[in-house]
């Protein structure tokens, strides 16, 4: 029993949480996934590692920025000084960019920083929600090695992508307004595939390439050679991100693999024939990966049948600055609905 649950342990959920328990609220984070940082996401691989959701930060807004600076200040994020290049005409042109920031350690290290002092349960997915007895209680699904009970709290934030809310919700119809189901059912998100590949050797060419973005009607968006975010590396490492409308086409696809070749052979093509020659490739399905028709609002609230926010990316926007803007706020309003304590505004230093 906790006076709030959180769902999901991405930028919005972490954010939300730090700010309710520095007010004093007993929080708890239940994360499907074993890792933390929900889109925001490192894989890691033999002798590397590759940020195959999140690129890097960069400065969109307030809380980005002092995210940025507390953790470089930390020595957790550095500048990345990559020449990124634009496909014009099939030719790479470099392009002017504003700086962008990185972490050696995988990008997943932003997140593990936001979740120092937070208990997070991992690897647990909420199935289902459900008013009893003046609490909601959380459903989780069963795990052989993990006895933890189910959870009960006061008030609930969940904060995943708009259509996994509407399936945890929809069962709760009759006691939730319309207005608010309708809201969370007009949010849309459109898929994206990545491709991680390795190779055996370190590949260098001049100019160098570190990272490209691709037109509109290109079947990838963005390629990035994480191995020169990471010097000591001893060999390439590539991710490669689909267009929405590819990743449409492979959405019920079990094996990805063809996909991701595709993508390598496209990205070859610039001049690059050894990308189409990976040592491994894995391939990993973003179902929701960029809202493409977020909700005005910073966070979507009911008091029936118990206080209940969502709140993500796509409260606002599309992108990481969104993403914490929203969590901030989702935790004032948690707040207000509960003790009304003294909130600080964010400070990521805390
Ligand atoms: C490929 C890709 C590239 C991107 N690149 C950039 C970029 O360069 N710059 C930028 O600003 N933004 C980028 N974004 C968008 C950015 O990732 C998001 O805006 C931001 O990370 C969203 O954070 P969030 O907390 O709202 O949601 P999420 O990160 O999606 O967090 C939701 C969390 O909830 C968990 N969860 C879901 N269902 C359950 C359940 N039932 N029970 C428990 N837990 C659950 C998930 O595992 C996840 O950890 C990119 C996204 C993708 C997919």
């Amino acid at each position: 029993m906790v006076d709030i649950a959180v769902i999901g342990a991405g930028l919005a959920g972490l954010v939300c949480a730090r700010q309710l328990q520095q007010a004093g609220y007993r929080v708890v984070v239940v994360e499907k996934s074993r890792g933390l940082g929900g889109r925001l996401a490192t894989r890691r691989l033999q002798n590397s590692c590759a940020d195959h959701g999140v690129r890097y930060l960069e400065n969109q807004g307030e809380l980005s920025q002092q995210l940025i600076k507390i953790l470089s200040d930390r020595h957790i994020l550095n500048p990345w000084l990559a020449t990124v290049h634009q496909v014009q005409n099939s030719r790479l042109r470099p392009m002017p960019v504003s700086p962008r920031y990185t972490a050696s350690a995988g990008i997943t290290a932003v997140a593990k920083f936001l979740a120092a002092d937070l208990e997070v349960w991992r690897g647990r997915r909420v199935v289902a929600i459900a008013p009893t007895a003046n609490r909601w209680e959380l459903q989780l699904e069963p795990a052989a090695d993990k006895p933890i009970p189910n959870l009960r709290s006061r008030a609930l934030v969940i904060t995943i992508p708009a259509p996994q809310a509407v399936a945890l919700i929809e069962p709760l119809a009759s006691a939730v307004s319309t207005s608010f189901l309708e809201k969370l059912r007009s949010v849309e998100f459109e898929p994206c595939l990545s491709a991680i590949a390795t190779y055996s050797t370190v590949y260098q060419q001049e100019p160098a390439i570190e990272a490209v973005t691709f037109p509109q009607n290109s079947e990838l968006t963005w390629l990035s050679v994480e191995s020169s975010k990471r010097p000591s590396d001893r060999q390439s490492v590539v991710v490669a991100q689909s267009s929405p409308e590819f990743a449409q086409r492979y959405l019920e696809i079990a094996d990805l693999r063809p996909a991701g070749q595709h993508l390598l052979a496209q990205a070859a093509q610039l001049g690059l024939p050894w990308l189409d020659m990976p040592e491994s490739l894995q391939v990993h399905r973003w179902r929701y990966a960029f809202a493409s028709r977020p909700l005005p609002d910073r966070y979507l609230k009911t008091l029936n049948p118990l206080p209940l926010v969502c709140s993500g990316d796509w409260c606002g926007g599309r992108q990481i600055e969104d993403a914490l803007q929203s969590g901030a706020a989702a935790a004032i309003a948690i707040n207000q609905h509960l003790n009304d304590r003294p909130l600080s505004s964010v400070n990521f230093s805390c």
